[in-house]
């Protein structure tokens, strides 16, 4: 009998071998990806695709894997673009989806455990019926699943108020490599020596199977009030949202955009002249609070040469923020568009966006960068490139999306940045992180000896074998 097989047997009604289903679940959603979907092109497909349906059946497939010595890839909501889901053909791809119950909600404290598998927007319309909300509103809340969000380290569009996915995290379950499942975490904190949850945040698969993760919420603000704000140029709009931020502003979203990324989001909304820049942000809380705060706000960016433009572009955002309905148009029709996000220090941000900007126009291919900054903390924020290119007759969208990475992180990371903030590391982002991160690599090379001393746990994600 084949280990397919095999696997067919052990796991009835959850297994695909060698079917369409298993090719598009075998990756993400990479833009590279995307295009050859669209056009019909083959891509990489798994040997096997398994459904779990419960931590068990999580286990039961970890032990096989480990058995079969076969790799195995977590998979949640596909909604990565690092390729942290790339099956090779000899892998076996974990499909989480299936795991989705919502556990009962304290709602006295504000505590929810969920399956890994559950996706946010999800869990957000359960908790709004209790008058909550975690505050972690990703681009793709539709799309991507709590284990997926710990897994890559994500970061919301409110993560100046609420925090990123770490600061919501109490306890996460776990299937570790040889199939014991573990709880890890309580709340309230605590000082009981180091917690090990924390671990997973960033594993990206790795270091084992998360299925399901305890999480607190807020209640839901009374009032969020909103303002606009048009700058001179970028390095004013920087140092605005810096005071802003650093004011003790009851900050929900604070987001600033260049010029280009402005008129790309915003067309006929803006005054046709004097937008340099574009300041989004609003105040949540009490009623009072958010008005105070708005007030405040205004106070401040117009003391560094603020426009004010009033609350519709702010609600335009609101109203609009997640749909990503055009990239699918653009990728259609053969041209790159890509996203490249990296964070820095409040002192370092003009310098590293500027050299951005000069590093990937060089590029010839290459017909529309712009940026913003968002995710601000008290600290810095982080800066997000958008980046369409038409790759030559004769060149590959692939080899034109490694071009542009190449000089884009080399410079953010010559200017002093991180060069990842949110979307991790996958199979894309390797040599920039690990230039960055050289010393902690020993040690997190004997973590996951002893968490995967088989290697099985996504093979060649986050780091190379
Ligand atoms: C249009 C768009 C907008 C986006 N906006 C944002 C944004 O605003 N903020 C942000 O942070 N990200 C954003 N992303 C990126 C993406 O949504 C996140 O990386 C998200 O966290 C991925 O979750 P997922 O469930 O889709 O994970 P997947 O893509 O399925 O997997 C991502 C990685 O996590 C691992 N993994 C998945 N589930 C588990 C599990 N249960 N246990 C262990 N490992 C697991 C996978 O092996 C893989 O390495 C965006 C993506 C798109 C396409």
């Amino acid at each position: 009998m084949t280990w397919t097989q095999e696997l067919l047997k052990l796991l009835p009604g959850r297994v695909d071998v060698g079917t369409d289903v298993a090719a598009a679940l075998g990756g993400d959603l990479n833009p590279v990806r995307q295009m050859r979907l669209l056009r019909g092109d083959e891509v990489s497909r798994p040997a096997a695709l398994v459904r779990a349906k419960s931590a068990q059946d999580v286990q039961a497939a970890m032990r096989f894997a480990a058995g079969h010595k076969i790799g195995l890839v977590p998979r949640g909501g596909g909604s990565g673009v690092v390729g942290g889901v790339a099956a090779a053909g000899q892998d076996i791809v974990l499909d989480l989806r299936a795991m989705q119950a919502i556990g009962p909600v304290d709602r006295v404290s504000g505590l929810v455990t969920v399956q890994a598998g559950c996706l946010l927007g999800r869990l957000e319309e359960r908790l709004a019926a209790d008058g909550l909300t975690l505050g972690h509103y990703p681009q793709s809340i539709a799309v991507a699943s709590l284990g997926g969000l710990v897994a890559t380290r994500s970061s919301g569009q409110y993560s100046t108020r609420y925090g990123n996915i770490e600061q919501m995290i109490a306890a996460v379950e776990l299937v570790t490599a040889d199939g014991e499942l573990v709880h890890l975490g309580r709340s309230p904190r605590r000082s009981l020596g180091p917690e090990l949850w924390p671990l997973l945040v960033g594993s990206e698969g790795t270091l084992g199977v998360i299925t399901a993760v305890t999480l607190a919420a807020w209640p839901l603000p009374e009032a969020e009030e909103i303002a606009s704000y048009a700058f001179p140029g970028f390095a004013q709009g920087l140092e605005a949202m810096r005071r802003l931020t650093r004011a003790g502003l009851p900050l929900g979203v604070i987001r600033l955009y260049d010029r280009d990324d402005a008129l790309h989001g915003f067309a006929g909304l803006l005054p046709e002249e004097g937008v340099g820049a574009l300041l989004l942000l609003s105040c949540l809380g009490a009623t009072e609070v958010a008005a105070a705060g708005i007030a405040a706000a205004k106070r401040i960016a117009e003391a560094c040469g603020a426009v004010s433009l009033g609350p519709a572009i702010g609600r335009h955002w609101l109203a609009t923020r997640n749909d990503v309905s055009e990239w699918e148009r653009y990728l259609s029709a053969g041209v790159l568009v890509d996203t490249v996000e990296c964070g820095a220090t409040w002192t370092q941000l003009p310098q590293v966006y500027a050299d951005v900007l000069t590093a990937v126009r060089a590029v010839p291919e290459v017909v529309a960068v712009f940026g913003h900054a968002a995710h601000a903390e008290a600290a810095g924020a982080g800066l997000y490139f958008t980046v369409a290119g038409v790759p030559l007759p004769d060149g590959d969208a692939e080899e034109l999306q490694g071009r542009i990475w190449e000089v884009l992180l080399s410079a953010a990371g010559a200017a002093g940045a991180s060069v990842g903030h949110h979307h991790g590391v996958g199979r894309m982002r390797q040599r920039w992180a690990w230039q960055e991160r050289r010393e902690e690599l020993g040690l997190l090379e004997r973590l996951r000896a002893t968490l995967d001393p088989g290697r099985m746990l996504n093979p060649g994600a986050l780091w190379s074998q």
